[in-house]
């Protein structure tokens, strides 16, 4: 969220919930937190307040600064507030995972290749040791060719299902 939609989500009855004090009474006010006093003095609007004792005064944001004690940056973030910075680094997020993507779906594309490859030579080599007279020089060389392919066969389709 920016400053704007925060400011236009949260009251400062919101606000003062959020750092646990309690509601103003009916005329709008409450005891002031930023000094002592018996009677409440700080009137509270819709988004900003006012002390009339000790002159305190802002907006949701500087209220929760001077309650805790901490600087805008990190009251804007207490409220949710994002910067344009951390937006762009989600943005590379965004790419990154997109270009992995990309990436896997190339090795994918791959993987089929040789899959498919591996298929057709497993295919011919059956082919030609069912044509081929058993254990002649053309058998055997495709036995032993069969042998290594379907080993093959066996890693690049152990690898699919593992992934
Ligand atoms: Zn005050």
């Amino acid at each position: 969220m920016t400053s704007e939609e925060i400011k236009a989500e949260y009251s400062m009855r919101d606000i003062l919930i959020k750092c646990g004090l309690s509601q103003p009474n009916r005329k709008g006010f409450i005891s002031c937190p930023f000094h002592k006093e018996k009677t409440a003095s700080m009137k509270i609007y819709e988004k900003d307040y006012n002390c009339f004792g000790c002159g305190a005064n802002g907006d949701i944001f500087t209220f929760i600064q001077q309650f805790y004690g901490i600087p805008f940056r990190e009251a804007f973030l207490m409220l949710g507030g994002t910067y344009e910075h951390e937006k762009a680094k989600d943005r590379f997020a965004i790419y990154h995972a997109k270009k992995a993507q990309e990436m896997r779906k190339k090795q994918e594309e791959k993987d089929r290749m040789k899959r498919k490859l591996n298929n057709d030579l497993i295919d011919i080599y059956r082919d030609w040791i069912a044509k081929s007279d058993p254990l002649s020089q053309t058998w055997c060389d495709c036995y032993n060719a069969l042998q290594i392919e379907l080993y093959h066969h066996e890693i690049l389709n152990e690898k699919r299902t593992g992934s």
